[in-house]
C-alpha cells in the first residue's frame, strides 16, 4: 500500500459505515459486503472482483486500531480522501489545502536555480512522526517511493511533414526531437561524477515538508530538495544538478497508413525517457501532408480530373489512368457528360476497413485554336448535330426580342 492509496482511499466509502462507526459495526458491514462480494459468488464479474478487493483492503486497515488512527490523522491533515487528495504529486499529498493545484514533479527539473539552503526546518519532522514514526507495514517503504520513486517520462509533440503518397501508404521516418533524459555525466543522481547526493536533512528523504497556516496544515514539496529528497553539494556541471539535461533524440516511428493533414497521431511510449525505472511518455506527431499534383482526397477516396476529347465523350472511350500502386483503366460510356464522375472501386486509400475508392473526374477538352481542316470539320459537325439547346431557343422567341 502506497502513501497515496492510504490518503486518497475513503475505507469508510468502501464499506459503507460512518467515520465513527465502532469496531463491531465495521466488522459486520465487512462479513456482509465480504458475502455479497465474494468471487465464488460472482464468477467472472470483475466489478464485484475489484470491490471485494477494496473492500478487503478497507478492512485490513480500520480493523486495526492503531492503523485506523494513522488513517484517521492522515485524512485530517490531507483532505477527507476526496478529490483535494488528487492532485499530481507523486506519492499522492496534495498540493497545497488552498490551492489544490497539480503539482508535477517535471516542473521542479525546468526550475533550475530554486533555492538550495536550508530553508524553514518547518514541520519535516511531523510526517516522520506520522509515516515513519507509527512503524506500519510498509509506511517507510512509502515514504521512500514519495521521494525518489519512478517517474514517467514527459510527453513529446513533434511534426512531420509527409509526401501525399507517403500519407496514404503509411511511412517510416526519423525524427529529431529534444525532451529532458537522464543526464549522461552524473547518470541522473546530479551530483558531480565522484560525489554523490545524500539525505535531505530538512525532509528527511521524504520529499515534502509540512507547514501550518491558521487552522490548517498542508504539506508543499520540500524547497530545499524541491521534491527530490537528496540534496546535493557539489553539483554536476552539465546538468547543474537536475539530473536532467534537454537531449536531441532521433528515433524512427512508423506514421500509418491513411493519415490527413493536421491529423495529430500519439504513438505511445515515444516520448521522453522515464526516471528512475519509470514508464516512457507519449509522442504526438502532428502530420503535415503536401499537396499531389494529380491526385486529390475526399475521406478514403482520391480524386483525379481526366480531361477527355469531345469524340471520347460522344463516343466512349477505355482511358488508361494512373493510380497511387500502378495503372488502372476504365470505361467511358458512350455520351458522357463533361464533369461527369466515374468510380473505380479499391483503388483509393488503402485503409485497414475496406479501401476507398479513385474518383476520376472526366472533362472535355476544348481546343483553343484549331487548324483550318479542323475548323471545317468542326462546322460539319455542328451542322449535323443542330440545335442543342430547343427549349431555350423557344423560351427565347416566345420573349421577343432582346432588350
Ligand atoms: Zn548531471
Ligand atoms: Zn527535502
Amino acid at each position: 500500500m502506497s502513501t497515496r492509496d492510504f490518503i486518497e482511499k475513503d475505507y469508510y466509502a468502501a464499506l459503507g459505515v460512518a467515520q465513527d462507526a465502532d469496531a463491531a459495526a465495521i466488522k459486520k458491514a465487512y462479513r456482509q459486503l465480504a458475502r455479497d462480494l465474494h468471487p465464488d459468488k460472482n464468477p467472472g464479474n470483475a466489478d464485484a472482483e475489484a470491490r471485494f478487493k477494496d473492500v478487503s483492503e478497507a478492512y485490513d486497515v480500520l480493523s486495526d486500531p492503531k492503523r485506523r488512527a494513522e488513517y484517521d490523522e492522515a485524512r485530517r491533515l490531507f483532505g477527507s480522501g476526496g478529490a483535494g487528495a488528487r492532485a499530481g504529486f507523486p506519492g499522492g499529498f496534495p498540493g497545497g489545502a488552498g490551492g489544490g493545484q497539480p503539482f508535477d514533479l517535471g516542473d521542479l527539473f525546468g526550475a533550475a536555480g530554486g533555492s538550495r539552503t536550508g530553508g524553514a526546518g518547518g514541520l519535516g519532522d511531523l510526517f516522520g512522526g506520522l509515516f515513519g514514526g507509527g512503524g506500519g507495514a510498509g509506511s517507510a517503504r512509502a515514504r521512500s517511493q514519495a521521494a525518489s520513486g519512478p517517474a514517467r517520462g514527459q510527453d513529446v509533440e513533434t511534426e512531420a511533414t509527409l509526401s501525399f503518397e507517403e500519407a496514404i501508404l503509411g511511412v517510416t521516418v526519423p525524427l529529431r526531437m529534444q525532451s529532458p533524459g537522464t543526464c549522461p555525466t552524473c547518470s541522473g543522481s546530479g551530483a558531480r561524477p565522484g560525489t554523490s547526493p545524500h539525505t535531505c536533512p530538512v525532509c528527511q528523504g521524504a520529499g515534502v515538508t509540512s507547514r501550518s497556516q491558521g487552522a490548517f496544515a498542508f504539506s508543499e514539496p520540500c524547497r530545499n530538495c524541491r521534491g527530490t529528497g537528496q540534496v546535493v553539494d557539489d553539483p554536476c556541471p552539465t546538468c547543474a544538478g537536475n539530473g536532467v539535461t534537454n537531449q536531441t533524440r532521433t528515433i524512427t516511428v512508423r506514421i500509418p497508413a491513411g493519415v490527413k493533414d493536421g491529423q495529430r497521431i500519439r504513438l505511445a511510449g515515444k516520448g521522453a525517457p522515464g526516471r528512475r525505472g519509470g514508464p516512457a511518455g507519449d509522442l504526438f506527431v502532428v502530420v503535415h501532408v503536401s499537396e499531389h499534383e494529380l491526385f486529390g482526397r475526399k475521406g478514403n477516396d482520391l480524386t483525379l480530373t481526366v480531361p477527355i476529347t469531345f469524340a471520347e465523350a460522344t463516343l466512349g472511350a477505355t482511358l488508361t489512368v494512373p493510380t497511387l500502386d500502378g495503372n488502372v483503366t476504365l470505361k467511358v460510356p458512350a455520351g458522357t457528360a463533361s464533369g461527369q464522375t466515374l468510380r473505380v472501386r479499391g483503388r483509393g486509400v488503402p485503409g485497414k476497413g475496406r479501401p476507398g475508392d479513385l474518383l476520376v473526374t472526366v472533362e472535355v477538352a476544348v481546343p483553343k485554336r484549331l487548324t483550318p481542316a479542323a475548323e471545317d470539320a468542326v462546322k460539319v459537325l455542328e451542322a449535323e448535330l443542330g440545335d442543342p439547346r430547343p427549349r431555350i431557343t423557344a423560351a427565347v422567341q416566345q420573349q421577343g426580342g432582346a432588350r
